[in-house]
């Protein structure tokens, strides 16, 4: 077995092996590392193409393909492939109910606040596991390049996704065979690229113009001392280069007599003008005018007609960047640097907008803006391989720290490789009715079930007052100081009841501990994801029996006998399938259980229960 050494005291590795960087994108994903000449560099395929479609696709028999070859099937089979999935990981349904017209493929609708899962033929996936595909995708391509395994990983993130966002992508590595070492923020990632913040002295305001195909987003970063701090985002998710495609070809139709019932009658057609219409775009990035005469069609535009067609999209931009610079609290001389990120950012009129808003900036944009974010994350990479010794990496803690969660599973709070001083807080609920004392056990590791990882304190929040499961909301926070001593503290909100302890994490660990901790995490992570969801489903079932249960009893005399029978066989049909550790088949049946009473659940549901379905249970 490899010997992985690590230093305690900046938790990076000590080891020649390859840790590479990858942008995890919503339409497209890179994997980048530092090549023997300390350069950042995009992996390509044979054609020399080093972006990767975030896209998958399933065959009857399971099988899938992904990337360029997953995009053929975009258009004729679009219920059996994923896109965009980065818009749903760590989101339940109720988070996305507003935009799930937008895909394609099937959404279950749950009334849970558990991760939203994709249905794709009879198997369930959740945004975890289709990341995963992707992921692992890259570690392949990544592999077949450096002809070495590859399995450690910094993965970028916009700067706006929150802790069960951020999780979620941890998963997907893990998922994928990838330690993630750190999960970084995109716009961090693309001021490394461009050297920023490598200074430990330089002290600056900094915002980072993200324009891809389908999302826009503008952050504003404060550079010291060699830390980021995030000071304000802002952005619009959906806004971006497909909004250019889309006017292009709507002043086509106009031009070609408005034929645009032959467009929407065939399919092929459309997709035909939307890569003409893409083509043009990015032509026209480089030239002034251009006219295509192809399949009885006339196809022109000048620079001129397009910058006056996308301006108003330009503009909503511009807006958005007044908001995150007034959430800043900066005026706008204090910005020194503008970073352009996203292939919509070589638009020559989006340049002029950004450098006329930001006018007292230099704007940064030599390098490949698809690649500039993935190139950053393989500067993070080198920095945390140890290979960078003039640059200090911040204290960060070692091991990962967390709670015990129902089913046994260790729900981390602070991920390990954190920087330090740190602190995170995040709300939980109850399981059954009643309960006055919630425990709490804080656990140290990278193990999915606690029972692998280091137990550190328990204590019991006592005196809650009975409430239904579900009501109460209890906050618990970690804050880790300097010094590595974490304090836990606990508070039910509706009551106001709390309390907190102190705990020393790294007590009794010998260096060798640390590694073996973390070995056995690497060993093992696979498993452990695929362990956790089959908790996770279990947990779920039962839950839904317990409630569904209870929900008959009270509700008995407002339900017809079809109803109550019907609601008893499907509870039936759950339990035995919990019985046969099949995930899939659980969840086939609590999905039957689901679509089986929401109707009159619906109609007779009483607000406990519907909140006693949301939100993790201790
Ligand atoms: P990204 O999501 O960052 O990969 O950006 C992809 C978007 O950039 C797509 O909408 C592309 O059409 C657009 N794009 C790529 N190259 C150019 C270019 N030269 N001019 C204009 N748009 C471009």
């Amino acid at each position: 077995m490899a010997k992985v050494g690590i230093n305690i005291a900046t938790g990076s590795l000590q080891k020649d092996e390859i840790i590479v960087g990858i942008d995890l994108g919503t339409t497209n994903s890179l994997v980048a590392f530092i090549n023997s000449n300390q350069q950042p560099y995009a992996l390509n395929d044979m054609e020399g193409n080093t972006i990767v479609p975030s896209i998958v696709h399933f065959t009857q028999g399971g099988e899938t393909t992904v990337g360029l070859e997953a995009k053929q099937h975009l258009i004729e089979d679009p219920q059996h492939t994923v896109y965009s999935v980065k818009r749903l990981l760590g989101k339940s349904f109720s988070d996305l109910k507003n935009i799930q017209q937008y895909f394609g493929f099937k959404i279950l609708d749950e009334d849970t606040e558990g991760l939203v899962k994709i249905k794709i033929y009879d198997k369930y996936y959740t945004a975890i596991e289709i990341s995963a595909l992707l992921l692992k995708e890259l570690k392949a391509r990544a592999e077949h390049y450096l002809k070495t395994p590859v399995k450690r990983a910094v993965i970028t993130v916009p700067a706006y996704f929150n802790d069960s966002q951020r999780q979620a992508t941890r998963d997907a590595g893990k998922l994928a065979g990838l330690d993630v070492l750190r999960i970084v923020n995109e716009p961090t990632a693309a001021s490394l690229a461009y050297g920023l913040g490598l200074d430990q002295n330089e002290h600056q305001n900094i915002a980072v113009y993200d324009l891809g195909g389908g999302t826009f987003d503008i952050s504003i970063l404060s550079l010291h001392q060699g830390v980021f701090e995030v000071l304000s985002t802002n952005g619009d998710t959906f806004l971006g280069g497909d909004d250019f495609d889309k006017t292009i070809i709507n002043y086509w139709i106009q031009q070609n007599n408005n034929i645009t019932e032959q467009i929407l009658a065939n399919k092929s057609l459309s997709q035909w003008l939307r890569l003409k219409a893409e083509e043009v775009k990015k032509q026209l990035s480089f030239e002034e005018n251009l006219v295509l005469h192809e399949n009885g069609w006339i196809l022109d535009l000048s620079r001129a007609k397009f910058n006056a067609l996308i301006l108003p999209f330009i503009e909503r931009s511009i807006e958005c960047c007044e908001k995150a610079l007034a959430d800043s609290g900066l005026q706008g001389n204090e910005i020194s640097n503008v970073v352009m990120v996203g292939g919509s950012t070589r638009i020559p009129l989006v340049k002029q907008n950004v450098s006329a808003f930001f006018k007292d900036s230099i704007l940064f944009d030599s390098l490949n803006p698809d690649e500039v974010v993935a190139l950053g994350a393989a500067i993070e990479a080198d920095i945390l391989a140890g290979n960078r010794s003039d640059i200090l990496l911040l204290d960060v803690t070692p091991l990962s720290l967390g709670i015990e969660t129902l089913g046994g599973l260790m729900d981390t709070l602070i991920p390990r490789n954190s920087k330090i001083p740190t602190k995170a807080a995040r709300q939980y609920t109850t399981s059954i009715d009643g309960q006055s004392n919630i425990k709490i056990n804080v656990f140290q590791g990278e193990r999915d079930l606690v029972s692998e990882n280091r137990k550190l304190a328990t204590f019991d929040l006592r005196g809650v007052p009975a409430m239904p499961a579900g009501l109460p909301k209890v906050e618990v926070a970690f804050q880790l100081n300097a010094d590595g001593i974490l304090t836990v503290s606990a508070k039910e909100l509706r009551s106001g009841i709390s309390q907190e302890i102190e705990v020393k994490p790294q007590y009794g660990l010998t260096d060798d501990e640390v590694e073996k901790m973390l070995l056995d995490s690497l060993v093992n992570a696979q498993q452990d994801v695929e362990t956790r969801m089959m908790v996770e489903a279990k947990t779920e079932a039962q839950q839904l029996i317990y409630l569904t249960e209870r929900f008959l009893e009270k509700n008995a005399d407002m339900l017809t006998t079809e109803e109550k029978d019907g609601t008893k066989q499907k509870i039936e049909d759950l339990r035995v399938s919990l019985a046969t550790e099949d995930k899939n088949s659980i969840l086939k049946y609590n999905e039957a259980l689901n679509e089986f009473t929401a109707p009159f659940a619906e109609r007779v549901m009483d607000k406990a229960i519907a909140i006693a379905m949301k939100g993790k249970q201790i």
